[in-house]
């Protein structure tokens, strides 16, 4: 047998082995045009080397196996559980497989390798036994890729730069509790690795790993797919596998296992008020008097958190003597008693929404309903692992519009969520590469961001399936409602501040837009805003779109350096951004009136910007002021102008 390394099994367990054993590997990719393959092997950790033979039929050969290849442990960095990226099909198993990763680096360059245990603990046991040997490295990272590079992009979070932070923080290596993605910081009781035998954990150690977290469910769920399980609001699960960012497998009390949307679900321990109907998170001060205007009952309130951090404000809606809503922020006397009225003081919030169901207590009402149930969230992807919806499980509406692409329907998926339905007319993008980008496009999940479900890409044309926004783009929610916006200063501010956090999300992914304006952006019920068709751009096969000379190309949202030489960024989005706010102010006018777009490019050059709107503060005008710097170094970054927004929405409108 020809000889790959020089050295054979009995070479390498010279050195004593600390754990050994089969698991799949995926190929490393060195070379970009070899094809992603996955191999059984037979791994042996020893102190220096993780080291891996191929693997024989017959046990009896074992010693003459040869070495396919082996990691100097010195070199290693990261040891993590990696997300179920990989379809079983995909592997070639019929078994589900425990992935994790390895990050190493040789001569300056850094590596993945991505490792499938065959069975779950043995995954715990096997990340252990190297962070153990890995121990006194000298660069070990705090932040890791759960998932491969794949076409250009990071598969777990849809980051475009290749030598970027990770998206999800490592865990410490020194504190058996931390592994990363297992989460089990709720076992606070930090045990040494190295603590009964080398390698293979002790039960006593497992026991703290093995046994979840207990969530408690927010919303109902109806599990639709095989393999998904229905939640009940307010019930408590064990979660069994949190690997995957969105999608976790928990465990009933009746013992029925399957997967959930994490988003639906919050951690026992950190419930806090989240198990109230009346507490609705961080809905601003707005948002909150629509809702609860709409309600428009007598007492009706909710308790949100106030805009300055760490406070919360009471918001009732009472009807005398003519229908308002008022505010109240909940404040804490010296022994840390909540209290609204100095006279009514209470050991916890809960206890102070009591009393005053029972008694007014100087309030305008006593507190009497909230709103109904608040709309659950949308899943990233409507069950696990999917994101190819069958044609045959969507039934069709009406038509909700017509765009570059084609006709826009709203849609039922399996007769039971609504969805809409994007018809893609054909020849108007390059769908292969679309489709690869669906797959990670379905795991951006934001409050703000409009959520992609998925793609029929079976059948021609493709359709893409994204959440159903009731109001539609808000381009038209803005000039439909004029009249009563213009006045609400406030409001507008928070639909851009919204706009804001689902950009900043993109940025903190490294994902950009290339078409932000208020065409793009949907409204929901209680004012939600979200942005759409983020990255969208990039498959658009007319010129008359995507060169900048052409006639569908948003010159009237691109900066200097998108209009010189389509050099797109986060800074190029926040540009648009800037003109997407000079929009929500002027209530749905068209930039720029009817100057052409050759007119409009002389001005951009020259350094000539929008005016401002008639209904906007100075404030507001220097923030978009800020996104038209020239030179998109010298614009801010989408994290830096939300808290901006919301420091001047802070001092505009009185919490
Ligand atoms: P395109 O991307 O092809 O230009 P758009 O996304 O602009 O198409 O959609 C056209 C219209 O369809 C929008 O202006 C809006 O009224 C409606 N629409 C699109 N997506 C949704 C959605 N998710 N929910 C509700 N209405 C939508």
């Amino acid at each position: 047998m020809a000889m790959r390394n020089s050295s054979t099994y009995e070479e390498a367990t010279e050195i004593k082995p600390k754990k050994e054993g089969v698991m799949i590997k995926r190929s490393l990719n060195k070379r970009f045009w070899t094809v992603v393959n996955y191999k059984q092997r037979s791994f042996v950790l020893n102190e220096k080397f993780l080291v891996y033979y191929e693997l024989e039929d017959d046990s009896s050969k074992l010693l003459k196996r040869e070495e396919k290849g082996r990691i100097l442990l010195e070199t290693v960095h990261t040891v993590e559980i990696a997300t179920n990226f990989f379809t079983k099909e995909e592997i070639g198993v019929s078994e589900e497989v425990w992935p994790f990763l390895l990050g190493y680096q040789v001569k300056g360059r850094d590596y993945l390798l991505f490792l499938c245990a065959l069975r779950k603990e043995d995954r715990i046991d096997w990340i252990l036994a190297i962070r153990e040997a890995c121990l006194n490295n000298k660069t070990i990272k705090s932040e890791f890729h759960p998932a491969p590079w794949i076409s250009k992009n990071w598969a777990c979070c849809g980051s475009t730069v290749r030598y970027s932070e990770g998206c999800r923080k490592c865990g410490d290596w020194a504190s058996i509790r931390s592994l990363s993605s297992l989460d089990v910081s709720t076992h606070s009781n930090n045990t040494m690795p190295g603590e009964g035998t080398p390698g293979t954990p002790s039960s006593k150690q497992k026991e703290k790993i093995m046994p979840r977290t207990k969530v408690v469910a927010l919303y109902n769920y109806k599990a639709i797919e095989t393999g998904d399980l229905s939640l009940e609001k307010n019930q408590e699960y064990d979660v069994i596998d949190d690997s995957q960012e969105h999608w976790w497998k928990v465990k009933d009390t009746k013992g029925n296992v399957g997967f959930i949307p994490s988003n639906y679900v919050k951690e026992k321990e950190s419930l806090g008020l989240q198990q109230y109907e009346w507490y609705v998170n961080d809905m601003s001060r707005q948002r909150s008097e629509s809702t609860l205007k709409h309600e428009d009952k007598e007492g009706c309130f909710v308790v949100r958190n106030s805009s300055t951090k760490g406070l919360y404000t009471l918001s009732l809606y009472t009807k005398i003597p003519h229908p308002h809503v008022k505010h109240y922020h909940i404040k804490q006397n010296s022994r840390g008693e909540f209290f609204l009225s100095e006279k009514h003081c209470c050991q916890s919030i809960p206890d102070l929404i009591n009393y005053h169901k029972h008694n007014s207590g100087g309030l305008a009402s006593r507190l009497k309903t909230s709103p109904c149930d608040r709309p659950a969230p949308a899943t990233a992807g409507l069950s696990h692992d999917k994101w190819e919806i069958d044609h045959d499980d969507l039934m069709l509406l009406e038509e909700l519009g017509s765009g570059q692409f084609g006709v826009v329907r709203r849609g039922k998926w399996r007769g039971s969520i609504d969805v809409a339905v994007k018809m893609m007319k054909e020849g108007t993008m390059s769908e292969d590469d679309f489709i690869e980008e669906a797959k990670v496009m379905t795991k951006l999940q934001h409050t703000n961001l409009v959520q992609l479900y998925g793609v029929c890409s079976k059948n021609r044309p493709i359709f893409i399936v994204t959440e159903y926004m009731r109001y539609g783009s808000l381009l038209n929610h803005l000039r439909r409602h004029e009249q009563s916006l213009s006045s609400n200063q406030g409001l507008l501010l928070d639909m851009c501040i919204q706009v804001c956090k689902g950009m900043a999300y993109l940025e903190r992914h490294n994902y950009i837009h290339r078409d932000l304006a208020a065409r793009n952006c949907l409204v929901g019920t209680d004012n939600i805003v979200k942005v759409a068709d983020f990255g969208l751009a990039r498959y658009v096969l007319d010129d008359q779109y995507t060169s900048s000379g052409g006639s569908k190309f948003p010159i009237k949202w691109a900066p200097p350096e998108v209009l010189n030489y389509t050099r797109f960024s986060s800074k190029s989005d926040i540009w648009a951004y800037g003109v997407l706010m000079w929009e929500v102010f002027s209530c749905g006018k068209m930039p720029y009136g009817r100057l052409k777009n050759a007119e409009v490019v002389e001005r951009v050059q020259k350094g000539l910007i929008l005016e401002k709107p008639k209904a906007c503060y100075k404030e507001v005008y220097d923030v978009m002021r800020k996104c038209w710097a020239h030179l998109p170094e010298n614009r801010p970054s989408f994290k830096v102008l939300k808290e901006t927004l919301v420091g001047i929405s802070q001092r505009i409108v009185v919490d």
